[in-house]
Formats: C-alpha cells, structure tokens, sequence
C-alpha cells in the first residue's frame, strides 16, 4: 500500500495514466501497440521488467542471492526458465522475487512518465494490474479479456505450450468475471486483428473524451 501511495504522489498530475491489462493471451500486448501505432506513449511494465533484470547490476546480484547462480548463465542472461520453474510452486520465492522486480520497474516507470509529462494520456501495460492494486495508481483501467478457448490456442501457437501448461496459468490468475467487474474499459478480442483494431480505436475514442 506504502508503495502505492508513493507512486500516486510521484506520478504527473497532467497525464491521465491508463492502466491497460488483460490474462495470459488476452492480446493486452497486440492492443498496447496498436495504441501506441495511434500516438499515445505506452510503457510495457512485463517487456520493462525483462529488460531491467538484464541491465540491472543491483537486480542480478539480488536475484542470484534469492535463488543462486543459475538465474543468469555464463553470459549473464537472465535465465528465465529457470526462474519460473523454481518460482511456479512456491509462492514464497515468487513473492521475494516480486519483492525485488517491483521496485526497479516502479521507478524505472516514473522516471519514463517524467519524460512524457507533456502527454495527456499515457498507458501503462502490466499483466498483473488488478492482482497488485496498481489500478489504484492509474486513473482509469482498461481490460483486454477474450474467451479462454481462443486465448489457449493463441499462446500455444505463439509459445509453443501445451493446452494444459496454458491452462494451469491461468487457472492461477485472477477470474475473468472479476477484472471485467473491475476494469473502467473492457476491450473484447474474440474476433480478428483487424476487429480488434476497430474495437481499440472505438475505446480510445472514448476515452480522450472522457
Ligand atoms: P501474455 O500475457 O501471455 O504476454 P498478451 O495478453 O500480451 O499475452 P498477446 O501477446 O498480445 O497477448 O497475444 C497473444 C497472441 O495472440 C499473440 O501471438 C498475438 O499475435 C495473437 N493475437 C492476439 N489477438 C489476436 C486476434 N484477435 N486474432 C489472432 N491472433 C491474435
């Protein structure tokens, strides 16, 4: 909660922050670039963390203290199978991990919303929105949800899982019936890309004139 606060305080007062989330496959990150195609600055809070726990000494060293030398390979690459397999079943680990991932990427995101305080509308993409409160932060939600038939084929074909790895993930996640209770915008992707596109640019519309 301290957290929160901390960042509502530090955050522009002249950008509206939209929080955009959705499960595993929903398409949150397909609708983060179409709006982005249209103009408006978008920070991927997942793609940032990938990133961070790469260029970040401090990250590395506090990662590889939590769950040992193999986090990295002989490169010094993030060894993100790994990770998730040690962290998948034990909640513990996974929370100190987040423990240590969170921070980074909460000032790495002010730092960027400094740079985009000219901006009236920025969106932030994080997978995790509603499950870490970080809705409360933002000043509107914007869901992408889709059938979870649809969203299973599109991360097995994207990522090659099996339809039981897919859906033991989002057997984890927060129920659909309750991010749609609680998101400002839902977006619906049960159709093509280019209806998705129609459906993005009508929420963006509505949006700007709110
Ligand atoms: P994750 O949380 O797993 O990263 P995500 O919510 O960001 O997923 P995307 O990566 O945007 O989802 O979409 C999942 C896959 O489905 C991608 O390969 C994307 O190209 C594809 N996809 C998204 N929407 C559609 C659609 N309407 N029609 C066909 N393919 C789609």
């Amino acid at each position: 909660m301290e957290q929160l606060e901390i960042a509502s305080e530090n955050a522009d007062p002249d950008s509206k922050i939209f929080g955009l989330t959705g499960g595993i496959g929903s398409g949150k990150t397909t609708v983060a670039k179409i709006i982005e195609n249209m103009g408006f600055p978008v920070y991927y809070s997942d793609g940032r963390a990938k990133e961070l726990v790469n260029e970040s000494q401090f990250l590395k060293s506090k990662i590889t203290q939590l769950l040992g030398e193999e986090s990295y390979d002989k490169q010094g690459v993030y060894n993100r199978k790994f990770v998730s397999t040690i962290v998948f079943d034990n909640p513990e680990k996974l929370q100190a991990l987040n423990a240590i991932i969170h921070p980074a990427v909460k000032s790495d995101f002010q730092n960027w919303l400094q740079k985009n305080a000219d901006k009236e509308f920025v969106f932030k993409e994080t997978a995790l929105l509603f499950e870490l409160d970080l809705d409360k932060a933002c000043y509107k939600s914007v869901l992408v949800t889709a059938e979870d038939n649809s969203r299973i084929k599109r991360v097995m074909d994207r990522d090659s899982k099996t339809y039981r790895e897919v859906q033991s993930i989002m057997a984890k996640q927060m129920p659909e019936k309750d991010k749609i209770k609680r998101a400002d915008f839902v977006i619906y992707n049960n159709g093509t890309l280019e209806e998705l596109q129609t459906e993005v640019e009508k929420t963006i519309k509505e949006i700007t004139t709110i």
